[in-house]
């Protein structure tokens, strides 16, 4: 007997923190056309790979997100961009990090998973690779928003008054260590996240995975986050799963968050609880926010977010819905 051909699935995220009203819009929006870009791949029979980097560059395009042009600024007022992208049948994996001259670092990690011997490029040498490959190289200013500036100017203000960014645990005259984690949460969980990422399933029964990203705001120059680190912000592997992730990096890289979710679904354990339990290992284990999306090869998927809100979407064949909280 003929195993059925599996059914397309696309998941993907645009950021997990407290989504003010007047960005919501936004946000559903953006990531509903991603969803369109990369199912339409998926829904012709293309490859997982190619539905995962369709959708993330639409995001990276769109400069509601933290990704490609109206990301975040480090603290000298540049974008640093770093992305990750994982094949999960072929076990190929392409990543950049710290680019500046790059209007789509996911595309530039496609080209380091197909044309080169190795996995990872950073700074200069990932522009020059994606560059020898047949990317063009733009000036940073063209990523720059004045929103961003402004963005970086308040929180530069505020680092220079003592304050970190809002607090709302009222906590604030206990100095023990614990309450420092407890505050540092509760203040991540408000800063914006808007990173963005992708997960697929396609009719050859390939997983693949992506995620991009500006980082976090005011972050000092040639710092690298969760999110372009194999395991950590993104993992696929057709034995286990796809995952993407967003939130507070630190954290989450600490946990090699991404791997021990997929891990825990070749366990056995399906999506969805995985999902949640790794939100909750998040958390009691070192306080961290964020969100995360994991696919199985049997198309199980969960979606899950320790922060007031998450920007996700899912797409099958049966239809395509979007949304703002779980
Ligand atoms: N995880 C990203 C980072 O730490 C930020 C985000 O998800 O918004 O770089």
């Amino acid at each position: 007997m003929r195993a059925a051909t599996p059914k397309p699935v696309l998941v993907v995220h645009g950021g997990a923190w407290a989504i003010p009203d007047d960005y919501a819009a936004a946000h559903e929006s953006g990531v509903r056309k991603a969803m369109e870009a990369g199912f339409a791949v998926l829904s012709r029979g293309g490859a997982s790979i190619d539905a995962v980097e369709a959708a993330v560059t639409v995001m990276e395009d769109d400069p509601t997100f933290d990704a490609g042009r109206g990301s975040f600024l480090t603290s000298d007022g540049r974008v640093q961009l770093d992305a990750l992208l994982m094949d999960g049948g072929r076990m190929k994996a392409g990543g950049v990090a710290c680019v500046e001259r790059l209007r789509n670092p996911i595309q530039a990690a496609r080209l380091v998973l197909e044309k080169s011997p190795h996995v990872y490029f950073v700074g200069a040498g990932a522009e020059e690779f994606a560059h020898a490959n047949g990317m063009p190289l733009i000036e940073n200013s063209e990523l720059v928003l004045d929103r961003e500036r402004e963005r970086l100017k308040q929180a530069k203000q505020r680092e220079a008054a003592g304050l970190a960014d809002d607090t709302f645990s009222g906590l604030e005259d206990d100095k023990s260590p614990e309450t420092a984690v407890a505050r540092a949460a509760e203040t991540a969980e408000f800063q914006s996240h808007d990173t963005v990422g992708a997960v697929a399933l396609d009719i050859h029964g390939n997983l693949a995975a992506g995620t991009s990203t500006g980082g976090t705001l005011n972050k000092t120059p040639g710092r690298v986050g969760d999110s372009s680190l194999i395991g950590c912000g993104c993992y696929a592997d057709n034995l286990s799963a796809a995952v993407s992730l967003t939130g507070w990096g630190e954290p989450i890289m600490k946990l090699v968050l991404g791997k021990w979710a997929v891990d825990r679904v070749a366990a056995g354990t399906a999506p969805d609880l995985a999902t949640r339990e790794a939100m909750s290992y998040l958390f009691s284990r070192l306080g961290g926010r964020g969100g995360i999306i994991l696919l199985g090869p049997d198309g199980r998927f969960g979606l899950a977010h320790n922060t007031p809100a998450m920007a996700w979407g899912v797409a099958t064949e049966k239809s395509m819905e979007t949304g703002l909280s779980l």
